[in-house]
C-alpha cells in the first residue's frame, strides 16, 4: 500500500512566482519550492513542511550545506521523513543551514548564507541580519511563510537560536526522543531533530507524530524509559491546562541574566514574568552554578564527537574526490584525503575538526576532553537540583518536592546580528562572538533536556526576541504547554 501511494505522488510541482521570489531573496530552500506531496489523511495532513539540508531524503539531494556532499542523493529516507509522510504532511524542499549544522549565524553553507525576512519589506531587504544557525533556512522558511514548519536540527541551539531572531517558535525535544537514523551526525550524544513553526499547536503536531521509538536509532530513548518519564511528568501536567498557572513555580536561573544582556531583552523577559505571575505562577530565583563552564564543555565535546563523525568524508569512502595533481607526492592515498578535505570542507568545519582531534589526542585528552565530560556531569547535576520532576533516565530518581517544574530565560544575548560583509575585516573576532550566541542554548543540550523558544517581543531595535522555556527530561508537552501560555 505504502508503495503504491509513493509511486505515483512522488512528483515534483512548482510553486507560485511570489513564493519563489521570496525564497530568492532570503535564501531559505535549497531549490526553487517544491512539493513532494502525500496522502490527504493523517495527523498532519494539510501541512507544508521544509526539512534541513542534514535529514536524508530521496526526492532532493542532501548536501549538508558542504561541497563534501553536494551532489549526494541518499536512497532512503530518514525516519522523520517517513513518518511526516506518513502522517500526511506536505514536503516543500531542503532548508539551507550551517555545513553539518556547525555555526550559529548561517553563514558557513555552501549554499550561501541565510537572510532573516524579519528585514523583508515589499519583497526587498532593508536590513540584512542574520537568521541564526545553524537551522537559519528552516526558521526563515517558517517566518516568510514559505511552509507551515519545518524540521531543524538542535546540536547546542541551531533550533532555538535561529527561532528567537526570526520570531518564529523552535522547538528541540528531549535528547533520543524523535529518531536520528538517516540524520547526519555532527556530534551524537547532543544531537537532536527538533521542529519550528508560528505557533506551538504547530510544533506539538509534528512533534507528536515523530516521538516514536525507533530501533534503527541505537541512541533512541526505550519504551520503557518514556513509559517512566510520561508517569513521573503526568503528575505535573495539570500546571499549564488551559493557561491557568496556579500551582506551577518557574525558575529563573541567575546566571542566565549576564550583564552582556541587551536592556530591552531583560525587559521582555520581566514583562512575561509578570504575566505569568498574575496568572497564579510563582517565580522563584535558582542557581546553575556550573553553567559558565558549559560554553566551553560543549565545544570541546561537540568537536571532538564531530571530528570522528566527519573523518568518513575522505574521497574514498564517501563524498567528493578531489585527484590531487599528476606526480604531487608517492603516498597517493594520503594525497587523495588532503585535497579532498581541504577543498571540500569549509573553514569553520575545519577549525572544528582540528579542535576536535587535538581534545582527543593523548597528550589533551585527559585536560580538555575528560574534563569536558565531567563538567556535563556537573550541568546534568545542577538541573536535577532544581526540578521537582525526577529524571527518569537517572536510576533511582527523586527530586526536591519544593523544585521548580520549568525554567525560564532569555534564549539569546542580543537580537538577530547584523550578516557579515563579504570582505569583512573582522572575520576572526565574528567566530568568537558566534560562539558566545550558544552561551543561553548550549547547558540544555548537554543535560539532553527539552527546551523551546518562543517569541517573547520585540527588542529595542524592533528585532524579535525569544524566551525559553526550559523542562525536565521527557517532560516536553509541560515545556508545550507553558509555552503556549507565552505565545
Ligand atoms: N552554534 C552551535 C555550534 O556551532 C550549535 C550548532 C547546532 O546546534 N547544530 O556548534
Amino acid at each position: 500500500l505504502l508503495l503504491a501511494r509513493r509511486g505515483p505522488c512522488s512528483i515534483l510541482h512548482r510553486r507560485h512566482a511570489s513564493t519563489r521570489t521570496v525564497n530568492s531573496v532570503i535564501n531559505a530552500l535549497t531549490s526553487e519550492p517544491s512539493s513532494l506531496c502525500a496522502p490527504s489523511a493523517g495527523p498532519l495532513a494539510g501541512l507544508r513542511l521544509a526539512v534541513k539540508d542534514n535529514i536524508c531524503t530521496k526526492a532532493w539531494p542532501t548536501t549538508c550545506s558542504s561541497k563534501i556532499l553536494e551532489n549526494f542523493k541518499s536512497p532512503f529516507d530518514a525516519t522523520v521523513v517517513s513518518l511526516l509522510l506518513d502522517g500526511g504532511a506536505e514536503i516543500v524542499g531542503k532548508a539551507n543551514c550551517d555545513e553539518f549544522g556547525m555555526g550559529s549565524l548561517n553563514i558557513h553553507s555552501s549554499h550561501g548564507p541565510v537572510v532573516n525576512p524579519f528585514g523583508l519589506h515589499n519583497g526587498e531587504i532593508v536590513e540584512r541580519r542574520s537568521a541564526g544557525g545553524s537551522s537559519g533556512g528552516s526558521a526563515a522558511a517558517v517566518a516568510a511563510h514559505l511552509c507551515d514548519a519545518a524540521l531543524g536540527t538542535d546540536t547546542g541551539g541551531s533550533v532555538r537560536l535561529p527561532a528567537s531572531y526570526c520570531g518564529v517558535v523552535g522547538l528541540k525535544p528531549s535528547y533520543g526522543i524523535i529518531s536520528r537514523w538517516g540524520v547526519v551526525s555532527f556530534a551524537d550524544s547532543l544531537d537532536c531533530v527538533g521542529v519550528l513553526a508560528q505557533d506551538v499547536h504547530t510544533v506539538r503536531r509534528v512533534h507528536n507524530a515523530l516521538a516514536i521509538y525507533d530501533s534503527r536509532d541505537p541512541t533512541a530513548a526505550p519504551s520503557r524509559i518514556r513509559e517512566k518519564a510520561a508517569q513521573l511528568c503526568r503528575r505535573h501536567l495539570e500546571q499549564g491546562q488551559d493557561g491557568a498557572l496556579n500551582g506551577l513555580r518557574i525558575g529563573i536561573p541567575q546566571e542566565y541574566f549576564p550583564t552582556e544582556l541587551q536592556d530591552s531583552i531583560v525587559a521582555s523577559v520581566q514583562r512575561i514574568l509578570a504575566q505569568l505571575r498574575s496568572r497564579g505562577a510563582t517565580l522563584v530565583p535558582v542557581s546553575l552554578p556550573s553553567t559558565r563552564y558549559a560554553l566551553s564543555a560543549y565545544y570541546v565535546i561537540s568537536s571532538a564527537e564531530a571530528s570522528s563523525n566527519l573523518a568518513r568524508y575522505d574521497g574514498i569512502e564517501c563524498g567528493m574526490r578531489v585527484e590531487p595533481p599528476p606526480g604531487a607526492d608517492l603516498v597517493k592515498t594520503a594525497n587523495v584525503y588532503a585535497h579532498t578535505r581541504s577543498l571540500g570542507f569549509g573553514k569553520e568545519v575545519q577549525r572544528r575538526m582540528l579542535l576536535g582531534t587535538y581534545a582527543l589526542s593523548a597528550d589533551a585528552f585527559e585536560n580538555y576532553f575528560l574534563q569536558a565530560q565531567r563538567v556535563r556531569k556537573l550541568i546534568k547535576a545542577d538541573f536535577d537540583r532544581v526540578f521537582c520532576v525526577p529524571n527518569a533516565l537517572n536510576s533511582s530518581p527523586s527530586a526536591p518536592s519544593e523544585g521548580v517544574h520549568v525554567l525560564l530565560h532569555p534564549s539569546a544575548i542580543q537580537t538577530a546580528p547584523k550578516l557579515p560583509g563579504q570582505d569583512d575585516a573582522n572575520a576572526e573576532s565574528s567566530t568568537l562572538d558566534a560562539y558566545v550566541q550558544d552561551v543561553m542554548t548550549v547547558p540544555a543540550s548537554l543535560a539532553g533536556l527539552p527546551a523551546m523558544s518562543v517569541p517573547g517581543g520585540q527588542g529595542a531595535d524592533g528585532w524579535p526576541i525569544g524566551v525559553s522555556v526550559v523542562g525536565q527530561w521527557g517532560c516536553d508537552e509541560l515545556v508545550m504547554r507553558v509555552g503556549e501560555v507565552i505565545e
